[in-house]
């Protein structure tokens, strides 16, 4: 089997024209796509190295889904809506087993996401997947890291620490495991988009840990934040796993959650929180944002400490 054999029998297989936007698809020299009327296109590219960002021994569908998921939740932490992406597959040998794991992974995540495969490319080398994602969102309603402004509610779509709490569980528990849910299927907040277009003065996806991806707004916006100790929200499966008080750094430094974080101006707060539950959805207030440059947790006993970002880094 050569390189053009992987192509038709794993990928162009799997190939669809779900938003009806795909011109002509995988298998010229380039994809011609048509962006609809009133709409900007969103780029964005993610690369997962094997034994950096996931293990060589995971499942390949966890693989393929996570690599296509954690690229869906920067779309959607711009507010914008998934459409197309391309796939780079860099590959150590030809192992026909794997990739058919991978390819039925990838469809079932493309599926999913209502989003096409429209071109890639293979080549040979560690295993990497680079995934370039395109998005689209009304002119202007794209949703940003500078703009939030003092005052701004600052929250985020879920609990934490479930991502920081498999990773340290890799070594210990089988991969079947309950505990890597989040860490092998993460859940990109989609339905949120609309909701940040009309709402969000900023956001971001949590990939990298609460403070380190929150501070990215504070830093693109020209602002400082507190955030309220009382009101962090840590998982409920790990209110019994994580002492009480290493709970607060646990939350903070936790990546791989793929919740977003948000802020919303303060006088559109309670129509915010009606439309989240009119539509039965869920989100934590967490602090909020202010004029000083300053990172701030006010503790519980009222005393302000300042954030450390102790997210992951990669250099
Ligand atoms: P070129 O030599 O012009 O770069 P390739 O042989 O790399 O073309 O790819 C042939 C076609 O197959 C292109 O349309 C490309 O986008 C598509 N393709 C290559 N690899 C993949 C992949 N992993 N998934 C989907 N499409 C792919
Ligand atoms: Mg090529």
């Amino acid at each position: 089997m050569d390189e053009f054999s992987i192509i038709d029998n794993f990928f162009k297989s799997i190939e669809k024209n779900r938003s009806g936007l795909v011109l002509t698809g995988i298998g010229d020299d380039a994809a011609v796509l048509n962006v609809p009327k009133g709409h900007e296109l969103l780029v964005s590219t993610d690369t997962l190295v094997g034994s950096v960002h996931f293990l060589l021994d995971w499942p390949a569908e966890v693989i393929a889904y996570r690599a296509l998921a954690t690229n869906v939740s920067d779309i959607v932490a711009m507010a914008g809506t998934p459409t197309w992406c391309s796939l780079a597959l860099t590959l150590p040998e030809l192992n026909e087993v794997w990739l058919i794991r991978f390819s039925k992974g990838f469809a079932n995540a493309l599926e999913k996401f209502n989003i096409d495969l429209i071109g890639g490319d293979i080549t040979r080398g560690p295993l990497t997947i680079s995934i370039t994602i395109h998005g689209i969102a009304p002119i202007g309603k794209a949703v940003k890291r500078s703009g939030a402004k003092v005052g701004d509610v600052i929250f985020t779509t879920g609990s934490l620490g479930e991502g920081a709490y498999a990773v340290s569980k890799l070594k210990s528990a089988p991969y079947h495991s309950k505990v890597f849910t989040k860490l092998f299927f993460p859940e990109p907040r989609c339905a949120y988009s609309p909701l940040l277009r009309l709402f969000a003065n900023s956001a971001i996806d949590i990939s990298d840990g609460l403070s380190s991806d929150l501070s990215h707004i504070l830093k693109a916006s020209g602002v400082g934040a507190i955030l309220y100790e009382d009101n962090l929200p840590l998982s409920e499966v790990l209110k019994d796993k994580i002492p009480k008080l290493h709970q607060t750094e646990f939350i903070l430094d936790s990546g791989d959650e793929y919740e977003l974080c948000f802020t919303v101006p303060k006088n559109k707060k309670v129509d915010f929180l009606k439309k989240i539950n009119d539509n039965d959805m869920c989100c934590y207030e967490i602090g909020e944002i202010t004029e000083s440059h300053s990172f701030l947790l006010k503790q519980s006993n009222h005393q302000m400490t300042p954030i450390k970002r102790n997210g992951f880094k990669h250099f």
